[in-house]
């Protein structure tokens, strides 16, 4: 056996499933696995082989020494003792910031190339191929859960049709406009509904701590082959941007149609065909049949029709708890000294990007904590219809803006739904559009925002004039304890002073706080099989994404997406 073959069984051994691409890059992200390796391998082979690794280092730099590559290089050298000309390539795996003394470091993992070829620790090979003439699957919903299950379906050789309610990209942009500037709401074409689903006019932010539902990095290599900056493979923070992500879904778009594949959008399903117990098809915009087989229903979170069709057909649902609260906003400039302890610079802004936080704190036994922090961003309206207010956040790619914003939220559960006359499997959803309703006429209608300065928020005051704030449809003062459920806002209010004690200047008179952060997570899960991720009921229906529970990001419902088309393979082509 050759030294290569020793090494790719070590891989695959490793590696389970996946390719030997992704176990290579496990590998060098673990300096002393490559170590042992090598040990290993010169015991076998001698030194021939050896040189024929990259080695793999980590450097703690400053700022200005991360900015320059030339440093980089020179300092990787050093490490390795060798002069900086015998360094043919070097690649960084991994980067991440460290503020958390007054002197910030930068982090780095490297594969350093040393009198030898370079070899992409990042290369990404997908099986895309031309399944025009294969067997179709449906799929309904265009979210990264809905298009991720594409991309997996052509690789398995299968015809993804996708069925969409909203519009594409570019259309879907003018429905955005209407909701900014005028307040309107386009029940089919919003901030979550439309090509990309909800994550399209998002930051992007591409991370997850469920990584052990899927291929993160996998997922990541899409993103990337569909025009993504390659650093969103190795920050340990990635993040795309709201004026970088439509480019790349339509990337995707075009990609999954130039394999065979289609997406139907202005394409809304509105019934299930189903024959004994197992699905036939589906029915669209009210009228039109298609059959199918297989469905994967990756709807999102706000699909409230899509629960109450399933109720209403009696399959299967239950409601499930989800965070609701407010989101947050702070000048970017107070968030970056509280810190980095310094005036950020635009040079040093450059390495170390503008500053963010992750908040968390047990208030009165309920867990209060920062969602989807939004630095240099925007709040945005991501209501889905009208007379319910609904707030969320995105970031442009370079996160310039001046506002940082964060979504602010306390966990509720049966026991608050039910204190509201809520109960059964739609409990849930009906808390959530009763908070949002309230919001809505705190407001004052046409989407302006009920909301408060963050001091007078915990004093329960009116506020006599708000700070600046990016929600582009306004704001009006009110009395947010007034919208919020009780336990909810008194959480909240304590959580502020307590984030005040942890980041000293965050509790402020400048930070407005805005209602209504409720569209954290689904308010249902539709269960499926844990194996064969089928509806427990009706053979063929495989809920999928966000909207059915199973995620709670973009990155959690790509790899969910992903999953789940492998399994629809196996069903399809027994
Ligand atoms: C403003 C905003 C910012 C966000 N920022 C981030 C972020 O930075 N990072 C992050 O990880 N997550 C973020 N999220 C959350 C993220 O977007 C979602 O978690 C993710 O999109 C869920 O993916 P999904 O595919 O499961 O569902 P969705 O993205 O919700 O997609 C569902 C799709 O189904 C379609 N649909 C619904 N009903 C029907 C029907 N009856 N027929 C046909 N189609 C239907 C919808 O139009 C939609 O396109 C953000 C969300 C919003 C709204």
């Amino acid at each position: 056996m050759n030294c290569i073959n020793v090494m790719l069984t070590y891989e695959f051994a490793i590696g389970g499933k996946n390719t030997g691409y992704y176990s290579t890059v496990w590998l060098l992200s673990r300096y002393s696995v490559i170590v042992k390796m090598k040990t290993i391998l010169f015991c076998t082979f001698g030194t021939s082989f050896i040189n024929r690794m990259p080695q793999s280092i980590s450097l703690r730099i400053t700022p200005e020494e991360a900015a320059q590559e030339a440093t980089i290089k020179r300092l990787a050298a050093a490490q390795l003792n060798i002069n900086a000309s015998k360094i043919n390539a070097l690649q960084i795996t991994r980067r991440s910031v460290d503020a958390r003394s007054r002197q910030i470091y930068v982090q780095l993992q490297a594969n350093v190339f040393i009198d030898e070829p370079f070899v992409d620790a990042f290369h990404f090979e997908p099986r895309l191929q031309n399944v025009a003439n294969s067997q179709p699957v449906l799929i309904a919903g265009a979210g990264p859960a809905g298009l991720y299950a594409a991309l997996q379906l052509i690789e398995q050789g299968l015809r993804p049709v996708i069925i969409e309610r909203g519009k594409d990209v570019r259309s879907r942009r003018r429905d955005l406009a209407a909701m900014n500037k005028d307040g309107i709401v386009n029940p089919e074409s919003n901030y979550c509904f439309g090509e990309g689903g909800a994550g399209t006019y998002s930051d992007g932010k591409l991370y997850t701590r469920s990584n052990k539902r899927g291929n993160i990095q996998r997922c990541l290599q899409w993103f990337r082959h569909f025009g993504a900056e390659e650093k969103i493979l190795y920050e340990a923070h990635p993040h795309i941007g709201t004026n970088k992500l439509p480019g790349i879904i339509t990337a995707m778009r075009e990609g999954i149609e130039a394999c065979g594949g289609s997406i139907l959008f202005d394409t809304k399903l509105t019934d299930f065909i189903i024959e004994g117990d197992a699905l036939k098809g589906v029915i669209v915009n009210d009228v039109e049949r298609i059959k199918a087989s297989a469905l994967i229903l990756a709807t999102g979170h706000s699909a409230r029709d899509i629960f109450k069709l399933l109720e209403k057909r009696s399959i299967d649902i239950e409601a499930k708890a989800f965070a609701l609260g407010v989101r947050i906003e702070h000048p970017q400039a107070l968030i970056n000294k509280i810190q980095y302890k310094c005036d950020l610079t635009p040079q040093l802004s450059d390495t170390i990007g503008v500053a963010s936080y992750s908040l968390v704190s047990q208030e009165m036994g309920r867990g209060v904590f920062s969602f989807c922090m939004c630095p240099g961003g925007i709040i945005a309206p991501a209501s889905t219809d009208e007379g319910e207010l609904v707030v969320n956040g995105w970031s442009p790619s370079r996160r310039d803006g001046a506002f940082a914003n964060s979504g602010m939220v306390v966990t509720v559960d049966e026991k608050n739904f039910a204190k509201y006359g809520f109960t059964g499997n739609l409990a849930a959803m009906h808390f959530q559009q009763m908070v949002e309703k309230k919001a809505w006429t705190a407001g004052g209608g046409k989407l302006v925002a009920p909301a408060q300065r963050m001091t007078d928020f915990v004093k329960r005051k009116q506020s006599a004039s708000l700070p600046e704030c990016s929600y582009l449809p306004g704001t009006q003062s009110a009395l947010l304890h007034e919208v919020l459920p009780p336990e909810v806002y008194q959480s909240l209010a304590k959580g502020f002073e307590s984030f005040g004690r942890k980041m000293k200047g965050y509790f402020t008179e400048d930070a407005i706080v805005t209602a209504t952060e409720s569209r954290t997570s689904s308010p249902v899960r539709i269960p499926r099989n844990n194996d064969s991720l089928q509806h427990p009921q009706i053979k063929g229906l495989f809920p999928c994404g966000e909207g059915a529970g199973y995620a709670g990001g973009i990155v959690s419902a790509a790899m969910d997406g992903d999953r789940v088309a492998e399994m629809v393979a196996i069903f399809v082509k027994q």
